[in-house]
């Protein structure tokens, strides 16, 4: 750590708190173990402030006097400046993170996509009139909920906040960010950027620091209004049972086993790639990366022997050499993913892909080869939880209604993929998979922001993204007026 080390500080209303109640923590490049920046880290009185901060900007209204079409622009000027510093957030992110700088650089063009295209809909808020009779005039109103808690993840912080937060902003909440505690660097960039784009003061506000602490006692807040938390089914739980300790509705966005769904009549060439980056993108730890190939019987050698080959070719190293697989966010995760492995070997066969890297550079760093398991039931340990590393899990199906059995039967329900050239299977697939997205022929599109996203099951409810993540930050209000003609 040198004299020139970024700090990252505590933001509250117009307040910037170089340390918190729980003194400064230290954040890590993943690639290396090298001290990317210090962050405050907040404890209870920090908590009490921001939400005091938020309550303040919201209840004063200073957002919502704007006319609609100003928040509009000043939405859109926070998308501008993302873009005019995409450089250096997105090197940021690939310290902090650990993700190529191709995933990095994705991650800020999509946080500014959010900002674009939801700075487009605040003057598009339609209410309804609904017809009563004579004398009886009645509409809705879409109001906003009011503070509003975003619980971020550390596998894509910039992004995730904007598409939470930009929503909110638009719906006219005023806003918490707590980021995970192993990325909070750039969530200071978002921050800094909102203000200079004229946002009031308190209607973004930054809060660091341990979940277990500062998230808990946020979400128990009487003066949070609303959450929406990205992260893990077992924390997702938590922050359920916090939230109905005082009622607030929350938007859960958990975890998956996405299954991608392989026909014998496929067009390989396209689709092999995309089974390859549905699972080896960012390490694998992506939510809905698709870590079930579901491939037809007749093709599984062939199919594993290439995406064996595609593994083997992979090159790792760190984040800012863009190499094609990053390392984990941290060794405790890498021990946990070789556990995986090391269980993928028992449950079945395991085929390794590349070799760790020989440059000693990369010795600290916490890297896993790309990996395939096959040889194993859909009942494996496996092929039903969540590793969130890189490890494909290949299970054979005969005919189609067995695929989308196995596709099912899985306690997430986040995406799906299907391959196929039969317009009657990719159809019937799409009907049949209980599953929030189904990619057919296809897994994402670039800085895709238009449609909702979210999940079935164990993978959360609510939709982000898309004209339906506003509902989460909106309270329908209807007015009723009886009136006499003449
Ligand atoms: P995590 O659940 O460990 O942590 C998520 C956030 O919750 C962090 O900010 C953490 O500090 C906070 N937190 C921890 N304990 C808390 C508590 N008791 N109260 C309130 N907040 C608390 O998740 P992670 O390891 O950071 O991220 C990986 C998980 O996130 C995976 O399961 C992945 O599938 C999921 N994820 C889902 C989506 C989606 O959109 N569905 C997107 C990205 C990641």
């Amino acid at each position: 750590m040198s004299d020139s080390t970024p700090q990252i500080p505590i933001v509250v209303g117009a307040d910037t708190l170089w340390e918190g109640s729980e003194g400064v923590g230290e954040t890590t490049n993943p690639a290396t173990g090298a001290v990317v920046a210090t962050f405050a880290r907040g404890g209870a009185a920090e908590v009490e402030r921001a939400v005091a901060a938020a309550r303040t900007a919201f209840d004063s209204g200073a957002w919502q006097r704007l006319r609609p079409f100003e928040r509009g622009r000043i939405l859109a000027r926070i998308g501008e400046l993302m873009l005019e510093r995409r450089d250096v957030i997105a090197r940021l992110e690939c310290a902090d993170s650990g993700k190529p700088l191709r995933d990095a650089y994705w991650e800020v063009d999509c946080a500014a996509r959010f900002f674009e295209f939801y700075g487009g809909m605040v003057d598009k808020m339609h209410g309804s009139s609904i017809p009563l009779g004579p004398g009886l005039a009645d509409w809705t109103v879409k109001e906003p909920i009011g503070v509003s808690l975003h619980i971020i993840p550390w596998n894509y912080p910039f992004q995730l906040i904007a598409r939470g937060v930009a929503p909110a902003l638009a719906a006219g909440c005023a806003v918490i960010i707590k980021p995970a505690a192993e990325t909070p660097v750039s969530a200071y960039e978002f921050v800094k950027i909102c203000l200079e784009a004229g946002l009031p003061a308190g209607q973004v506000n930054l809060v660091n620091g341990q979940g277990a602490l500062v998230g808990d006692l946020l979400v128990r807040h009487r003066g949070v209004d609303q959450v929406t938390f990205t992260g893990s089914v077992a924390t997702g739980q938590k922050v359920l049972a916090a939230a109905a300790s005082h009622a607030i509705p929350t938007a859960m966005e958990l975890g998956g086993k996405s299954p991608q769904i392989l026909f014998g009549d496929a067009d390989m060439e396209r689709a092999l790639p995309l089974i390859a980056n549905g699972i080896f993108t960012h390490c694998g730890q992506v939510c809905n990366a698709g870590t079930r190939l579901l491939v037809e019987r007749r093709q599984h050698d062939a199919v594993v022997a290439k995406l064996h080959d595609m593994a083997k070719a992979m090159t790792l190293g760190a984040g800012i050499d863009d190499p094609d697989m990053g390392p984990l966010i941290s060794k405790v995760r890498q021990r946990e993913v070789e556990a995986y492995m090391e269980l993928a070997a028992q449950e079945g066969e395991l085929l390794l892909g590349a070799d760790l890297p020989a440059d000693p550079a990369l010795a600290a760093g916490n890297f896993v080869r790309p990996a395939l398991v096959v040889g194993v039931t859909n009942a494996a340990r496996v092929a039903q939880e969540e590793v969130f590393g890189p490890l494909l899990t290949v299970i054979p199906f005969d005919t189609t209604e067995e695929a989308i059995a196995l596709a099912n039967d899985s306690p997430f329900g986040l995406v799906a993929g299907v391959h196929t050239t039969s317009i009657d299977k990719a159809l019937h697939v799409a009907d049949s998979v209980r599953a929030g997205q189904i990619w057919i022929n296809a897994f994402g599109v670039d800085l895709d922001v238009e449609f909702p996203f979210g999940g079935y099951k164990l993978s959360g409810f609510g939709r982000e993204k898309g004209l339906e993540a506003l509902a989460s930050y909106q309270q329908i209000k209807n007015v009723c007026i009886r009136y006499t003609a003449g």
